[in-house]
């Protein structure tokens, strides 16, 4: 998901909408809006569907007045049954003794089940099918006396990721849990003092509306802004930060800086790794664009294969992976993507992917290319086999879905029926995000349990459910 909050702005709900549709890549299920105003109070708007189609229209933004406002753009993770209600859709509202507050959350909290069991045998009334509800609760049975308080105790409680954005009449609140699993960015706008603060997921979200990115929110760090400025804590016990590595070779996007790095660069020298771990000898470098685009440019880089665009992307295609249905994620990969015959007809070809999840891409894209005629194909992928499901934010299928968790390297070679294929070590992984002699085994500088199956927090809601590590 995507989160987006603005303080100390005009028309804060404008900001939100434009923050929240340059992370439109981090959900495109359903997104909200919500914001206070001192004549009009708390105001809200949640709606199906992409930023650009509801929150651009004049007679719904009105709806939205004030100077403070948060956001979210939701994709439904593991916790989620079912299809999203819009009773599902961020952020949540609550009323406090000391006012109303709102929060909006990325990641997944892994003992979100126990939490609302026993808060659910103690009275509360769930309105909503999500792990994210179960901070407003824990908030309203603390007993502290103000928000960002009440906040930190809610969270307290929390096993898993969260990066948090809250706002309250007067102050916009961000905090991310102690590993830093998803991330969270602070920026300003304006003129010094009379100037805006705005939080957001990724920093791609400040450049659309002019803001100067100022820093990350540190992992455990809470920080509560309104007009007189930033105050930061620190909530929970510092341990090492677990950075998501996923978020580096898929998630965000290249135009963000993540942990100081620009994550096109990673993206590249993921490709430059490959091209040093698994050469071939072939005539081509192609992309399966987006995703696999900067890899791709890196392992043509290190080749000195050239690089072409041997698969078209229409752009007015979403995220194949956030369709919810198997059949239209199908369909989905014809729908949206599409072989330049010309370019490839008799030629040895080397495809770049970020990653191999249940192999439905990678299949078809082979059908696709072999019937334009392609001599050879080879895979490359950005990220190690996917063997572990995530439960901190990222939609993964259950483990038998996984592909790589079923068969070999060469079984899945001959599965997706290529010419050979290959995916980048962990520690060229590691390298390629910025940790020079890889991965350190005895602390990972990252989390990367989907390729490890080394789980930085224990699942415990889905141990209680009978996953097995
Ligand atoms: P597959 O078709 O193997 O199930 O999925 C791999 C494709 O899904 C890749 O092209 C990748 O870009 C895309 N993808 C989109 N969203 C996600 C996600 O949340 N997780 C993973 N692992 N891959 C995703
Ligand atoms: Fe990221 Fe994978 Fe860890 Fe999930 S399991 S947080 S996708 S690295
Ligand atoms: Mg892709």
């Amino acid at each position: 998901c995507g989160i987006f909050g603005a303080v100390n702005v005009q028309d804060a709900a404008n900001f939100v909408a434009l923050g929240l549709h340059a992370l439109q890549h981090r959900g495109q299920e359903a997104g909200g809006i919500i914001t206070y105003d001192d004549s009009r109070g708390f105001q809200s708007a949640h709606r199906f569907g992409l930023v650009r189609d509801n929150f651009t229209s004049a007679k719904l933004m009105e709806t939205l007045p004030g100077s403070i406002g948060i956001g979210h753009v939701r994709y439904s993770t593991a916790g989620s049954k079912g299809a999203t209600a819009i009773r599902d859709v961020q952020p949540f509202f609550g009323e406090f003794s000391m006012g109303g507050a709102a929060i909006a959350h990325n990641g997944n909290i892994t003992n979100a089940n126990a939490i609302r069991k026993e808060l659910i045998e103690r009275g509360s009334i769930f309105q909503s099918s999500s792990d994210s509800e179960c901070i407003i609760h824990l908030m309203a049975r603390s007993i502290q006396r103000t928000h960002a308080e009440r906040l930190k105790d809610a969270l307290r409680r929390c096993e898993g990721a969260f990066s948090v954005i809250a706002m309250t009449r007067t102050k916009l609140i961000g905090v991310r849990d102690k590993l830093g699993v998803r991330p969270l960015v602070l920026g300003r706008i304006g003129a010094e003092k009379e100037g805006g603060w705005v939080l957001a997921s990724e920093t791609c979200a400040l450049d659309i509306i002019g803001a100067d990115f100022v820093r990350e929110i540190e992992p455990g760090e809470m920080v509560v802004i309104d007009k007189k400025g930033v105050v930061s804590s620190r909530p929970f016990e510092r341990v090492s930060p677990r950075f998501c590595i996923f978020e580096q070779v898929y998630f965000s996007r290249p135009d963000s800086i993540l942990g100081g790095r620009s994550v096109y660069e990673t993206r590249r020298q993921i490709g430059v790794e490959l091209a040093r771990e698994a050469p071939v000898e072939a005539d081509l470098v192609c992309p399966v664009p987006d995703s696999g685009t900067p890899a791709a440019i890196g392992y043509s880089q290190e080749s000195g294969i050239p690089f072409a665009m041997g698969i078209i992307r229409n752009q007015y295609m979403g995220r194949t992976f956030i369709e919810p249905s198997e059949q239209i994620r199908n369909m989905g990969v014809r729908l949206k993507l599409n072989v330049n015959r010309a370019l490839i007809a008799g030629k040895r070809v080397v495809l770049v992917d970020d990653s191999v999840v249940r192999g439905t891409t990678s299949q078809k894209i082979k059908e696709m290319i072999l019937e334009a005629g392609a001599k050879e194909v080879h895979f490359r992928i950005a990220s190690p086999p996917t063997t572990w499901p995530c439960f901190y934010g990222v939609d993964t299928p259950e483990r038998s879905k996984l592909l790589a968790a079923r068969m070999t390297e060469d079984e899945m070679r001959d599965f997706i029926g290529v010419d050979s294929l290959k995916f980048v070590s962990l520690d060229g992984l590691y390298r390629a995000a910025g940790a020079v002699e890889g991965r350190n085994p005895a602390q990972p500088q990252f989390c990367d349990a989907c390729f490890s199956g080394e789980y930085p927090v224990a699942p415990s809601d889905m141990i209680e459910a009978g996953f097995e590590l």
